[in-house]
């Protein structure tokens, strides 16, 4: 028997918000995450148990545009549409090469890939470092939400029923004085899910630590981030010394827990996330001397 299903494409924001305020959808983006979660066997058509909707036409979900030095990212950007976008940082240009090939990246949106909140997705230790902030809005207003607190797990995050991200808001990221590194660790170069992902931020004044920000990911359920660790290194002199470097190391070492799964194993993602911290801690190119 023929199966139906409901889907619903507006051509406005404002409709798209009142139609998820009245029933509950499963929204698609560039439905990169959700047809494939959705998907029985081979040939036959994802079965998403909603109604779904469609945003990733809407224009008000594209916008890319700079406030002050903040960067406003609209969700449904494309990750082929922010490569071509000048005002994209470059280590977030790195990280996006390295996802998937470039069918997918023509699909595939940024706020998909933080509301499929994966462990192993490409950008979220970026964007962590970022201290990004979302943008969330309903029928009855927007909320900003930090994305170490919309996160809450595998695939979990807390967006409301009738939510739509509508932005993603990378706070001060057009100043150009800190130094931003990301590593992906997988069997490629590029269409590989991560072993171990990695992004580090560092600000130096006068020679000293102002600001330092570290993020890991595909080594626990969520990105791992400590403020209370990247405190210890604020004030600091660079070059860091190997004693401040190996307790920092040692620190994470007690908080970064991975698992062992199809792709790698707990003892392999450890060894390899605390080599690139160690690494980040010791790069010369952003030391003064
Ligand atoms: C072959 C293949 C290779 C891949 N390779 C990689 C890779 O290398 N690295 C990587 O990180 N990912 C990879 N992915 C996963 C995927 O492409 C990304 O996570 C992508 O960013 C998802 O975006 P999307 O727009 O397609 O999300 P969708 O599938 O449309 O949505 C994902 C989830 O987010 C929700 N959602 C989407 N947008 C919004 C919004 N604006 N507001 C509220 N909820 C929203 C949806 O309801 C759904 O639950 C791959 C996928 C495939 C199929």
């Amino acid at each position: 028997m023929e199966e139906k299903i409901t889907a619903y494409c507006f051509d406005r924001l404002d409709q798209t918000l009142c139609q998820l305020n009245r029933e509950d959808c499963a929204i698609i983006a560039g439905g990169t995450d959700i047809m494939v979660l959705h998907k029985s066997r081979r040939g036959v058509p994802s079965k998403i148990p909603k109604p779904i909707v469609f945003i990733d036409h809407l224009s008000e979900l594209k916008q890319v545009y700079q406030h002050h030095n903040d960067l406003h990212i609209g969700a449904c950007s494309t990750y082929s549409e922010l490569l071509e976008n000048r005002l994209i940082p470059m280590p977030l240009k790195n990280a996006i090469k390295t996802i998937a090939a470039p069918a997918i990246r023509n699909r595939g949106t940024l706020g998909g890939n933080i509301c499929n909140a994966s462990p192993a997705g490409d950008t979220l230790p970026l964007l962590y470092v970022y201290n990004a902030k979302l943008l969330l809005r309903s029928v009855t207003g927007d909320r900003l939400v930090a994305i170490s607190d919309f996160i809450q797990g595998p695939r979990r995050v807390q967006r409301f029923q009738n939510e739509i991200l509508i932005e993603i808001i990378l706070p001060s990221v057009l100043e150009e004085d800190a130094h931003v590194v990301f590593e992906k660790v997988g069997n490629r170069n590029a269409d590989a899910i991560a072993k171990v992902l990695f992004a580090g931020f560092i600000r130096i004044s006068n020679d000293r630590i102002d600001d330092i920000r570290i993020a890991f990911g595909a080594v626990g359920a969520t990105m791992v981030r400590s403020t209370v660790i990247e405190k210890k290194l604020v004030g600091k002199t660079i070059p860091l010394a190997d004693a401040d470097i190996t307790t920092i190391v040692a620190a994470f070492d007690k908080v970064i827990r991975p698992i062992d799964d199809q792709r790698s194993t707990a003892t392999y993602r450890k060894t390899v996330a605390l080599n690139l911290l160690r690494y980040f801690l010791s790069l010369k190119q952003y030391q003064t001397n």
